[in-house]
Parts: C-alpha cells; sequence; structure tokens
C-alpha cells in the first residue's frame, strides 16, 4: 500500500512539475504576444539583428582598447536607433570574468533605455568549456569527449560549461557541434563527436542536457546552439565552406539524425551551415530550413545565420544578384537572425523588403517570436546580468578534476607492443617532438582566441606534456629536446644524442592549434619533418611511445611503424598533459576508444560503416584497410566477452529485442570498457552498411569481476532511409557483433517494404 502511494505521489508531482511548464510556456507565449503587438518594425527588425563585439568597443589605431571597454556612442547607435536583438564574440582573445561583467552590465543598461526595455540575448563559442573566460575550465574538444563513449561524461561537461558560461553573465553557448566527422581533411573533425551517426547524436543529446537541464532560466544554464544544419562536414575537397554534394537519401540517414535528436532534446537554437549542398546554399534553402527543420523536426527555436552568411549569398554563392535580394531569400527561407556582423545594411534592406511585400510582414514576426521566447525562457527579462557572487565554483578544482577525468578517458591507446605501457617511474626518458611542450596540441583552437594561438601565454599554469611527465618523474629522469617543429627540423643531432643516453624515447607528434579556413590542408599526411624525426630516433634502436597531438588523423603510418606504443590524444584540454602522465605511468588505465576511422593512406578516406563491396578481403584494393578502425583503443587490463544473448530469435513490429552479452575483465588491473553494439543487415532495398553502431555502454571492471550488459532494440532503431527517402525497417535477417560475439535475429513485419515510415 505504501509503494501504491508513494508511486502516486510520484507521479502526481511528475504531472505538477509538466503542468507547470506548460502553463509556464502559456504565460511565456502571452507575453511574446502582448510584447509583438507593441513594436515597430524597425523594433522586429533591431531583434533579428546580431552584431559582433568589436562593433561597440572603443577602438584606438582600428584595434580594440584592452582591457575592453564599450564605446557608449556605438552601443546608443546599435541599441536605441537599430534596436539591436543579440551581440556575439569576443574581441581578440578571452576577457576576465571581471571584464565580461563591465561590458554585459553597459550593453543590457542600454537595452533597459530603449523604448520596450528587450534585454540583449548575448552569444558565444564555448566549444570546450568556456573558452573565453580567463581561468575556467578548458575540456577536452568534442572529438575527445566523442572518444570517451561516456554520455553522462559529455553532460557533465556541458554542466560545467553552462556554469562557467553563465558565469560569464553570457546565457546563449553555439554549441555542440552536431556535423558528422566524416571527413578527415575538414578542419573542424576535432570539433565534432566523430564520424558515427549514433555517436553524435547520442553524445550531442546529453551535452545539450548538461547545457539546458530542464529550465533555461536557471542561472547556471545555458540555451545551446545546433551546429552547423545541414550538410557542413562534408565538403568535396576538404576545405572548410566548400561546396558538398549530398543527396537527399544521404543527407537524411547520416546528418540530419544528430539534428533531429537535439531538437528532441529541446535544443533552443541552431546555427546554419555556411556552405552550399548540391548548388545550393543552406542559407537560402527553404527545403532545409523551413520544410526539414520545422514541418518535420518540429523545430521551434531560433535559427540564425553562421559569420555574414547572408551576404555571402550575394558575394560567395552568387545566387543573389544584391546584397537586398541575398536578405530577402534567406528570410523568406526561414533564417530567423541574421549574424550580420559588422553594420546595419540588413536592417535596411529587410525594412525596405517589408514595405515592398517581398518579405511578408508574418515571417518576421514568427522570427521574432522565436527570438523573444527564448530571452523570456532564459529569464533575461528579469535577470539581464547574473550575479558575480553566485559562481563560487568557477574555475574550481572539482571542475578541473572532472576535465582531468574527461581527459584520461578520451585518450587512445592504439599499441602496446609487448606491454611496455606502463613505464616504471624510474626509468630514463626523452621527451621530444613538437607538440611536447605546448598547450596549443593540447587545446586546439578555439581556446582562448578562435585560432588557440595563445594557449601557452593563457594556461600557463597548466602542464604540457613535458610538464606533466617531469611532474610525475622527477626532472632528473627527463630530458627534451624539440626534434623539430611542427613542419621543419630543429637539431635532429641533438635529439638523437639525447635519445642514445634515455632508455625510452616519448615522441609527441601532430598538429598545432587552428580553427575553421586557417587549418585547410592540401594533404593528410604528417608533414615530412615530423616522419623523418621518428625514422632518425628509431635508428637509435630505443623504443619509442609516440603520442599523438592532432585535431584530424593525419596519416602516421611509417612514424607509427617505428613506434612500440602508439597513444591517440586528439586535443584533450587543460588536463590533457596530466591524463597522458598518469597514462604513461599506469597511474590511470586508458579506456578510450577511437571516434573515427585511423586512415593508412592519404587517398582511402572510407569510414567503418561502408558498403560491403568495399569490404572485400579489407585490402588495400578494396580502400578499406585502415591503420586502425573505428571504435578500436586498448587497455591495460584484458576483458573478455561471452554469452551473447538475444531474448527472441525474431523481432516483429511493436516489440524490442533484449540482446545482453558478459563481460570479464580477465586481467589484472581495474579497467573501463566500452561495450559497443554493431547491427547489420543481410540484405535490403538500399545496399546495407557493412554494419552500424546501434548502442554503447561503458563500464567499469575490477580484476575478475564479469557484468552482464544489456540493449534493448526496437524496429526503428536498425532502419535506415530508402530510396524515396522514407525511414524504414525492412523485414529479413541482421546480424549482432560485439566484441568477438555474433548472433542473428530476424526482423518479421506485415508493412510493405519502401512504402512506410517517418523520419
Ligand atoms: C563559425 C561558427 C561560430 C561563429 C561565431 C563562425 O565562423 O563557423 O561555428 O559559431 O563563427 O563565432
Amino acid at each position: 500500500m505504501k509503494k501504491v502511494l508513494c508511486i502516486a505521489a510520484v507521479l502526481c508531482s511528475a504531472i505538477y512539475v509538466k503542468a507547470q511548464h506548460v502553463v509556464a510556456a502559456s504565460t511565456i507565449d502571452k507575453k511574446v504576444d502582448a510584447l509583438i503587438a507593441k513594436m515597430t518594425l524597425d523594433e522586429k527588425i533591431g531583434q533579428m539583428t546580431q552584431l559582433t563585439l568589436d562593433e561597440v568597443l572603443q577602438t584606438s589605431g582600428g584595434a580594440a582598447v584592452h582591457p575592453l571597454q564599450i564605446d557608449t556612442v556605438k552601443l546608443k547607435e546599435a541599441l536605441l536607433k537599430y534596436h539591436v536583438g543579440s551581440i556575439l564574440n569576443v574581441s581578440g582573445g578571452a576577457n576576465t570574468r571581471e571584464v565580461w561583467y563591465g561590458l554585459i552590465s553597459k550593453i543590457q543598461e542600454f537595452a533597459a533605455k530603449d523604448r520596450l526595455k528587450i534585454p540583449v540575448i548575448y552569444g558565444i563559442d564555448a566549444m570546450h568549456g568556456q573558452n573565453y573566460t580567463v581561468g575556467a575550465t578548458l575540456f577536452p574538444q568534442e572529438i575527445g569527449m566523442a572518444a570517451t563513449f561516456n554520455p553522462e561524461l559529455a553532460r557533465r561537461e556541458g554542466e560545467i560549461t553552462a556554469y562557467e558560461t553563465r558565469a560569464s553573465y553570457i546565457p546563449w553557448n553555439f554549441s555542440p557541434v552536431l556535423d558528422l566527422g566524416k571527413n578527415a581533411l575538414w578542419p573542424r573533425i576535432y570539433e565534432t563527436f566523430g564520424e558515427d551517426p549514433y555517436l553524435v547524436k547520442t553524445m550531442g543529446a546529453a551535452v545539450i542536457k548538461g547545457y539546458q537541464g530542464d529550465d533555461i532560466s536557471n542561472k547556471y544554464k545555458v540555451a545551446s546552439c545546433l551546429k552547423h544544419y545541414l550538410g557542413y562536414s562534408f565538403p568535396l575537397d576538404g576545405k572548410d565552406r566548400t561546396p558538398a554534394w549530398i543527396p537527399d537519401r544521404y543527407m537524411r540517414e547520416y546528418f540530419l539524425p544528430s539534428f533531429a535528436e537535439a531538437v528532441k532534446s529541446g535544443a533552443k537554437s541552431v546555427m546554419i551551415n555556411s556552405s552550399e549542398i548540391n548548388g545550393i546554399p543552406v542559407h537560402a534553402s527553404k527545403y532545409l530550413l523551413t520544410d526539414i527543420l520545422r514541418g518535420e523536426l518540429k523545430f521551434t527555436g531560433i535559427a540564425v545565420t553562421d559569420w555574414q552568411d547572408i551576404k555571402y549569398l550575394h558575394d560567395r554563392h552568387h545566387i543573389a544578384a544584391t546584397q537586398k535580394d541575398a536578405v530577402m531569400i534567406a528570410i523568406n527561407a526561414g533564417i530567423d537572425m541574421s549574424m550580420v556582423p559588422y553594420d546595419y545594411s540588413f536592417c535596411q534592406y529587410l525594412k525596405e523588403l517589408v514595405n515592398e511585400g517581398k518579405v511578408p510582414m508574418a515571417r518576421i514576426n514568427e522570427s521574432v517570436k522565436r527570438i523573444l521566447k527564448v530571452k523570456y525562457e532564459l529569464g533575461l527579462f528579469e535577470h539581464p546580468v547574473g550575479n558575480p557572487d553566485d559562481y563560487p565554483k568557477f574555475g574550481s578544482a572539482e571542475f578541473e578534476a572532472v576535465s582531468l577525468k574527461a581527459a584520461t578517458e578520451s585518450i587512445t591507446l592504439l599499441k602496446n607492443t609487448n606491454n611496455i605501457l606502463p613505464l616504471k617511474k624510474d626509468v630514463k626518458v626523452l621527451v621530444t617532438g613538437p607538440a611536447a611542450n605546448t598547450m596549443r596540441s593540447l587545446d586546439g583552437g578555439w581556446s582562448y582566441t578562435w585560432q588557440g594561438d595563445f594557449s601557452d601565454k593563457f594556461a600557463a599554469d597548466k602542464n604540457t606534456i613535458l610538464k606533466a611527465i617531469i611532474q610525475k618523474i622527477g626532472k632528473d629522469n627527463v630530458d627534451y629536446q624539440p626534434g623539430t617543429t611542427f613542419t621543419d627540423a630543429v637539431d635532429i643531432d641533438a635529439t638523437i644524442t639525447a635519445a642514445k643516453k634515455a632508455d625510452v624515447i616519448v615522441l609527441c607528434l601532430g598538429e598545432p592549434s587552428y580553427a575553421e579556413n586557417p587549418g585547410n590542408i592540401n594533404d593528410l599526411s604528417l608533414p615530412a619533418a615530423q616522419t623523418q624525426l621518428a625514422n632518425e630516433l628509431a635508428k637509435t634502436g630505443k623504443p619509442i611511445v609516440l603520442i599523438m597531438g592532432e585535431g584530424r588523423p593525419r596519416i602516421i603510418t611509417e612514424a607509427e611503424s617505428k613506434s612500440a606504443a602508439t597513444i591517440m590524444a586528439y586535443l584533450s584540454g587543460n588536463e590533457g598533459g596530466n591524463a597522458l602522465a598518469d597514462i604513461l605511468f599506469g597511474d590511470a588505465n586508458p579506456s578510450g576508444r577511437l571516434p573515427f576511422t585511423y586512415p593508412r593512406y592519404p587517398n582511402a578516406l572510407v569510414n567503418y560503416y561502408r558498403k560491403n563491396i568495399e569490404n572485400g578481403n579489407s585490402d588495400d584494393a578494396m580502400g578499406y584497410n585502415p591503420l586502425y578502425e573505428f571504435g578500436y583503443g586498448l587497455s591495460y587490463t584484458t576483458f573478455a566477452y561471452s554469452n551473447l544473448h538475444i531474448s527472441k530469435p525474431t523481432l516483429s513490429d511493436g516489440e524490442t529485442l533484449s540482446i545482453s552479452v558478459d563481460v570479464k575483465n580477465t586481467g589484472s588491473r581495474a579497467g573501463k570498457e566500452s561495450v559497443l553494439l554493431y547491427i547489420s543487415e543481410l540484405y535490403a532495398s538500399v545496399t546495407p552498411d557493412t554494419k552500424r553502431l546501434r548502442g554503447f555502454d561503458k563500464i567499469e571492471l575490477q580484476p575478475k569481476e564479469s557484468r552482464t550488459v544489456t540493449f534493448k532494440i526496437a524496429p526503428t532503431d536498425i532502419s535506415f532511409i530508402n530510396d524515396l527517402s522514407k525511414r524504414v525497417t525492412e523485414a529479413g535477417e541482421f546480424k549482432i557483433q560485439i566484441g568477438n560475439q555474433t548472433q542473428s535475429f530476424n526482423y518479421l513485419t506485415n508493412i510493405a517494404p519502401s512504402r512506410t515510415g517517418k523520419l
């Protein structure tokens, strides 16, 4: 009886909370409607306008004055003449919390002087922590977070990022990136959760939960922004913002699911892909921006352009003969807010277009409603600026420990010949290579500055790989020689001399920091100087532990063949050096798994979920012979899989299949294991992918401990997009693979193939 009462009480309170949300939502809708009714066209267009911070700052000789100061004349023009609704970005480099407080307070003070006192919504790219505030906690980039295969850690990272972003008085985060990291050349691979649609959507939904919680008016939560809708990550030539060709079926199969899931998770805004697909710039695509995003996905939040992208419809894409046409096309396609970000021509053109009847007033009202709604939901009308005393945990040891945990769980051990790792703490180590002593190869771009080029200054109190190793085993056991820069040899002879005196060489290769276009490359190969360093070091006969600090999988086949152990560090953030030292010397057990396929050759960039035809003998001739496969990663312990069991040999409509497997730690130390569930459809009306990740679970096991891991699979979980662009699950045989275990089941359905399902 007591139990029944308890359940009833829980249900009642759940219904009450839900009802409160509905009431709050309808109250907000009423407030929005009442406000819109009072607004002039100029005021409405102002809400749709987003400026960059530089436009309202004091300058001297063309550069912003430091510490940053608002230019009140410019701010008045922005907020009182043009009624600008949003400001973004940072000027130059990261600010202290105090500077952010001064800037945002001044902005909101002036917004409150405008007739309707509508607060400004400030947006920032807090991509791996609040990377634009001095002293904030910087986490691994998304690619590293993906390698943890730990959604709970991603949620916690999101929660801390939200806290520290609000502690910087900013309520809107242009994150997460939900683009599929499919093309290894693309300079933004590290900003993604990797190449697999299921992994991207799962980690994306988790981080959104962390950012937004259940209520974004909470002073520790921010509105998220999904980037970059849609198909941004698959440029034909691998260069940023260059054309892609992506058929509709393919788009829906691989690129759309992460956005669809994020919309279901309640994401409040979306930023649009700057480039063009099949010859149509996405900012001009009513099909993607309205029919799919609003019609099919039912997204109700704000759609903001990316940087200057309405202008680019004229300047870059040449689909609009004038700037004014560009505004008309983008707004009619479904854009709500223009990241202008430098002038007011957008306001002027949009006003003319509405007055000429070329953009309907209904379109304007719809956008303004969406923008105001998020402002109300964020609580900006009541609290346009946060209270500095509310954030005692900013940059705290508690948050730093989460960053260390994330870095540790991301780092992926790819090779460990004769268990050379972990190293004993009394070995003599030569630390060398361009990534050894710089925070740039740990933090990457979007760290303190856009290009991450000042991380050694801003994160001077953090440990590079070298510093962390010295801290771990003492300076007497460590020698250091740079060996090369990222592109050129420095003093190979001195490095070889030092190598001869060492027991082990820790060779840190990789990339410096970069972001967007400046990170474009013409060749995925690791620069020759770095490979040469590996080759020369190998001649000493000393064992090489290769550590890769890089944002994308540069081709390392030759250097890697010389290593005794290989560790993929990705861009593991401010605690990455410490995490690596813990792993190298056995204070932590690695558990990361590759979130992308590591290619063996620069021209063989095939994702793991390739078609069967490429399966062949998995040899070079058939294109699929990666250096390391997606999902690969070793541990210092061993795990054995057994008893793969399915609840029934068949799955029918309305049922779920229960799949379980026993995992045992058969080694001698505790370890974490990501259990990955792959399912393959043997025959289908569209050539089936060789295999697809359909579930994963990360567990921790003590030595000799076993655990049964269970997955539930419904027919939609094994669906695909057919040739009519419909999501379907077709009857037939499916093969399950978990570790070395396999099983088969049959899906039975009465629904005719190829004519069913919905997105
Ligand atoms: C990037 C976006 C970013 C925006 C604002 C653009 O160049 O593509 O990811 O959110 O700038 O900084």
